[in-house]
């Protein structure tokens, strides 16, 4: 049978009712949960997935001294293979687990970038990112003489895409890009970028953070060299999460951590490393949170993913189309194509207010600078107040927003 056979219909109702968490009252009112960008919240599918590896099955892995040590690497291994199909990897050997997004930046950085990275040489980031996605290359360029360069933006929150190919020469050697802004929504054109970085000899690396719970990622088409994501936010456990690399890329690249499992024989005349995806992960790594974020795709993967992404789109628009009617709200990015995030202000009204006086009517949301200190420069604002949309919201979700802004703004404006 196809996929799209095999797909459950998208009814959110039902879909509510797999998410424990969102069944409570915060502050006497019915919990809505509008940070998803942040993290989301996990299916019963996941907690059962975790709890079943604790309960039936916790051995450490690849020892292969007993028939629980079996099991659990075969679940282990099982995970990867999940992951691989996921982004359309060629092989599973290139799927290496990380903590997260942050430590699949920062692996590259340390190792892809010690031994690529000169002297006078640029890395490109865009003026959306991320901190994770921007601090492990400058400190990769202090440690090297090289240089962070930003791409501008737009006033609407999309990349400048003519200053980005101005940018680009021979000294540029990596371009570092979030697939989907966590600030401001933007989905980034991340096959253009690919294309142009290409040019000039350029590897990209790009941010999935907040992308891969929104749509299908598929890291062959997108032609990136380096695709990273955090399982927390695509329904996963915390403390888990992926770096994807081209083979002869990482197969080129020296280990990142030393210790345990990265090695094919250690001496102290000298170690010899091993192979893909091993000679990357030292150390026992977060078993549970590989069989849990396995859990979380085969949890997704039975909705169609179309369906899905409609679904979120139609709160986007509605969302929009009660700010319009929102007197004194701003929208603050109004990119050509945006995932999941509604960031706004309240005029006379400072976001981290709105956030709290949000709370207590039960509507969780995010405020401040979202770890995007120079997207804030760069728009002149302190900050935003962010409201991010997943599977299990609606527009009721919605509705109470906006009817606890009017409350808000009853008090500050
Ligand atoms: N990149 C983006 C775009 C993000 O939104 C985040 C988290 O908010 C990260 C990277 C860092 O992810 P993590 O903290 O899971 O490593």
């Amino acid at each position: 049978a196809t996929p799209a056979i095999l797909a459950k219909a998208f009814d959110v109702q039902s879909v509510r009712n797999d998410f424990p968490i969102l069944h409570q009252e915060v502050n006497g009112q019915p919990l809505v949960y509008l940070d998803n960008a942040a993290t989301t919240q996990k299916p019963n599918a996941v907690i059962d997935a975790i709890s079943d590896y604790y309960r039936n099955i916790n051995s450490n892995v690849h020892r292969g001294a007993h028939s629980l040590s079996d099991r659990a690497t075969e679940a282990f291994e099982g995970a990867r293979e999940t992951v691989a199909e996921f982004v359309n990897s060629p092989k599973k050997a290139q799927i290496i687990w990380t903590r997260g997004t942050t430590e699949a930046i920062n692996l590259v950085a340390h190792s892809w970038g010690r031994s690529n990275i000169g002297a006078g040489d640029k890395m490109l980031v865009s003026t959306l990112e991320h901190h994770s996605n921007i601090v492990p290359w400058q400190m990769l360029a202090e440690e090297k003489g090289a240089s962070v360069v930003p791409i501008p933006i737009s006033s609407a929150g999309d990349i400048d895409l003519v200053a980005f190919d101005a940018l680009l020469d021979a000294t540029v050697k990596m371009v570092s890009v979030g697939h989907v802004s966590n600030a401001l929504g933007t989905v980034n054109p991340i096959e253009y970028i690919v294309a142009s970085a290409k040019n000039v000899g350029a590897k990209v690396f790009v941010d999935g953070a907040q992308a891969v719970a929104h749509f299908p990622v598929d890291v062959q088409s997108l032609g990136c060299d380096f695709y990273g994501f955090s399982g927390h936010k695509l329904f996963g456990p915390t403390g888990i999460g992926v770096l994807w690399g081209k083979e002869e890329l990482l197969n080129a690249m020296p280990p990142y951590h030393g210790g345990g499992e990265m090695i094919e024989s250690c001496s102290f005349a000298g170690t010899s490393y091993n192979t893909l995806p091993y000679k990357f992960e030292a150390g026992t790594p977060d078993i549970a949170g590989a069989i849990g974020l396995a859990a979380a795709i085969n949890y997704l993967n039975q909705f169609d993913r179309g369906a899905i992404a409609q679904h979120e789109q139609d709160l986007l628009v509605y969302c929009h189309l009660l700010a319009e009617k929102c007197k004194g709200l701003k929208r603050v990015g109004e990119a050509k194509n945006i995932a999941g995030v509604f960031s706004f202000l309240l005029d006379g009204a400072h976001p981290s207010d709105v956030g709290m006086l949000l709370d207590q009517q039960g509507v969780a949301v995010r405020t401040g600078h979202h770890c995007a200190q120079p997207l804030m420069e760069a728009l002149h604002i302190p900050g935003t107040v962010r409201a991010s949309f997943s599977i299990y919201n609606t527009r009721e979700d919605v509705d109470r927003l906006f009817s606890a802004l009017e409350k808000v703004k009853s008090f500050l404006v």
